[in-house]
């Protein structure tokens, strides 16, 4: 076994369809007195419910978090957190209400409570973004890191088909990319290889029927460890993609990982063979690349960049960015590579193990 370092982070994971009900003592066992609930325009019904939940632990609610959280909204909610005397967060929503948490304990040192609704996993990572003009910062702070995470599954059941699918694929990009991280461990590896399959899994039986609440809960509990994954060791050529993708071609965030997932393993897994096998053994296949671009056909996420919006004569400078810093990457790259597999990935062409040979 190759030597490692493994960091466990204290989180508190409350777990069930229905747990949202017990948001009164978790906050009591912070000491939370003087709740903020955080939510966007969308989600207010959801924050006014926490709010009621909460009694007279709560002082209030914020909800204008936006994708991305631009720096004058993280200043809007840290002004809203210092006027109401905060002395806690409450995140009810998905990664960009859990963003605007984040930047506004960045500033405070308040803690969170998170009341997940997509699969992002946000809320089990103490990664943070902003994005000043077009640009989005990201960094690393355990000082963001939720203190305790509500997982309710019942909340879920809201989420458009589409979002289900394509942020369910979002959580099996951070666990597939964790495989064969830099400092990949092998407790991280069985966080993801669990994750990856209760996806998997679930997330068919799912789009076919948003109000099956078991699946929900299957999808979720996968989420939550591959969130932990994302949170726990390093990411790379997926994660350096749809970064570049999102925040300088201005794509949408989980659709995007979606798009790229498959061109990513087909170009990275050859090189990873450790990851290959686990990767193959959760999915229940001989090639994981083709697997999760079926996957992603089966439950209607999007095909291409060119159906998110991309123009062909974008390729080549998106290209040009993910080789500008690239992060650590199992298999060595070069702009001819990257290239192709934007190009493949524009086109939606099923990908392969085989799809990189001689690159
Ligand atoms: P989102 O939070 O942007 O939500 C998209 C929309 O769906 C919003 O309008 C939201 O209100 C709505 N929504 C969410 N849950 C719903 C539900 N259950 N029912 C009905 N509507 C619902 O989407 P996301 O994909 O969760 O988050 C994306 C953002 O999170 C990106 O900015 C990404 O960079 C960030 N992110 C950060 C991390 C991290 O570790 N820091 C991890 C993953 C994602």
């Amino acid at each position: 076994m190759k030597p490692f370092t493994y960091n466990s982070r204290p989180a508190r994971i409350v777990f069930g369809a229905g747990s949202l009900e017990r948001l009164g003592e978790e906050l009591d066992e912070l000491g939370i007195r003087r709740a903020l609930v955080l939510s966007t325009p969308e989600q207010r019904f959801l924050a006014d419910r926490v709010r009621k939940l909460a009694g007279e632990r709560c002082v209030g609610v914020f909800d204008g978090a936006v994708m991305h959280v631009p720096v004058a909204t993280a200043q809007a909610g840290v002004d809203a957190a210092r006027e109401a005397d905060a002395d806690g967060l409450i995140a009810a929503g998905g990664g960009s209400t859990l963003g605007l948490a984040k930047a506004i304990a960045l500033e405070t040192s308040l803690p969170i409570v998170a009341v997940p609704t997509t699969y992002a996993g946000s809320e089990v990572t103490p990664i943070y973004g902003m994005t000043a003009g077009n640009e989005k910062k990201t960094g690393k702070s355990y000082r963001v890191l939720p203190r305790t995470v509500i997982y309710d599954a019942s909340l879920t059941l809201t989420l458009p088909a589409g979002l289900t699918a394509t942020s369910g694929l979002n959580a099996i990009a951070h666990a597939a990319e964790g495989l064969y991280a830099q400092d990949a461990n092998p407790v991280m590896s069985m966080f993801a290889e669990e994750g990856i399959g209760s996806l998997a899994r679930a997330l068919p039986l799912v789009c076919a029927r948003p109000d099956d609440l078991a699946a929900r809960e299957t999808a979720q509990y996968g989420a939550w460890l591959c969130g932990t994954v994302l949170g726990g060791v390093g990411m790379a050529l997926h994660h350096k993609l749809c970064h570049t993708l999102g925040g300088s071609f201005n794509l949408p965030h989980a659709e995007t990982h979606a798009v790229i997932l498959p061109y990513a393993m087909a170009f990275n897994l050859p090189s990873a063979p450790e990851a290959l096998q686990r990767l193959g053994r959760a999915l229940g296949v001989a090639d994981p690349a083709t697997c999760l671009h079926e996957l992603g056909r089966q439950l209607g996420a999007p095909a291409s960049l060119e159906t998110l919006g991309l123009k062909a004569d974008q390729l080549d400078h998106a290209a040009e960015m993910a080789m500008r810093s690239p992060y650590w990457n199992p298999r060595p790259l070069s702009y001819d590579a990257v290239r192709r597999l934007l190009q493949l990935a524009f086109d939606g062409v099923r990908p392969d193990l085989a799809s990189f040979n001689g690159i």
